[in-house]
């Protein structure tokens, strides 16, 4: 029997457990924090400037207690929450969504984001990433490949909450799991059981690089994280709460700027290094 290996790539763990973990916002505030939120939005769809904007954000992002998030002074438009079409995507629009956030992209596309978009490319048109109902509820996706043959490009695939969440937050922030197991893809050769951990460095550094471009400016995980905590707050919902806890990763991958904080949070998450679990017939390390 063929035992195949799937590299751990779960976005993150402990789905659920507590979904504002990690977000240090008093709920004494919230009130004051919704009315502002409420502001900043109508002022985003609005007709108001970039500059009043910008105020309207710095306001409340410098009064959120706990976040290290500081909004640029050249903040150069919301594309949100109009980019947020609330509704489910399939593999294909989010794919799209990615490619044309890079076609609007002005500056340089860091090389290794660029080969593992390839892969997702490639990949998606091979008919090698899909929504896969097997995952765990709290595995966001997996590169899956087999062990013996790891040169051989394997599949991705994508927990069925990603369609979910990209109605909620966006296609491009749900990319960031497609991109991270394309990153997976792409670094192959150095696949590991033994060493989960240097594993996923590269593929956390490549989804960096990515929500380097689709919030360049880590407003939009900022904004909205405070958004969800509102909604959670006057009508609690599992989906809510799913988008608040990979909104909440999200904002620790924006912040892992060294790979030693990368290193951390991979830790933190719960990868080990030769650690393998029973998944149906197959090995997970
Ligand atoms: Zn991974």
């Amino acid at each position: 029997m063929k035992v195949r290996a799937i590299l751990a790539a779960a976005v993150f763990l402990g789905w659920g457990a507590d979904p504002a973990a990690g977000l240090a916002v008093e709920p004494q505030q919230t009130d004051e924090l919704h009315e502002e939120v409420t502001e900043l939005k109508d002022a985003v769809t609005g007709s108001a400037t970039d500059s009043d904007v910008h105020e309207l954000a710095q306001n409340l992002f410098g009064r959120v207690p706990g976040t290290q998030i500081v909004v640029a002074p050249n903040l150069r438009g919301w594309d949100f929450p109009r980019g947020i079409k609330g509704q489910r995507a399939s593999v294909d629009q989010l794919l799209k969504s990615a490619d044309n956030r890079l076609a609007f992209y002005n500056g340089d596309i860091p090389k290794p984001l660029e080969q593992a978009m390839n892969y997702a490319r490639g990949m998606k048109r091979d008919g090698k990433v899909n929504f896969d109902p097997s995952l765990k509820d709290n595995q966001m996706g997996a590169y899956i490949y087999l062990v013996q043959q790891k040169l051989q490009l394997g599949r991705i695939a994508l927990n069925r909450a990603i369609s979910y969440l990209a109605a909620k937050i966006g296609e491009g922030l749900a990319f960031s799991t497609f991109i991270h197991e394309a990153a997976h893809a792409d670094n192959r050769a150095n696949l590991s059981v033994e060493r989960t951990i240097e594993t996923e460095i590269p593929a956390f550094r490549t989804q960096r690089q990515w929500l380097g471009i689709e919030d360049p400016y880590a407003e939009k995980v900022c904004y909205l994280r405070q958004v969800m905590i509102n909604e959670q707050r006057e009508r609690p919902n599992p989906d809510t709460a799913m988008a608040l806890t990979y909104l909440n990763h999200l904002a620790e991958v924006e912040d892992a700027d060294n790979d030693q904080k990368i290193r951390r949070m991979v830790e933190k998450l719960g990868y080990r290094d030769g650690q393998s679990s029973r998944y149906g017939s197959e090995v997970s390390p």
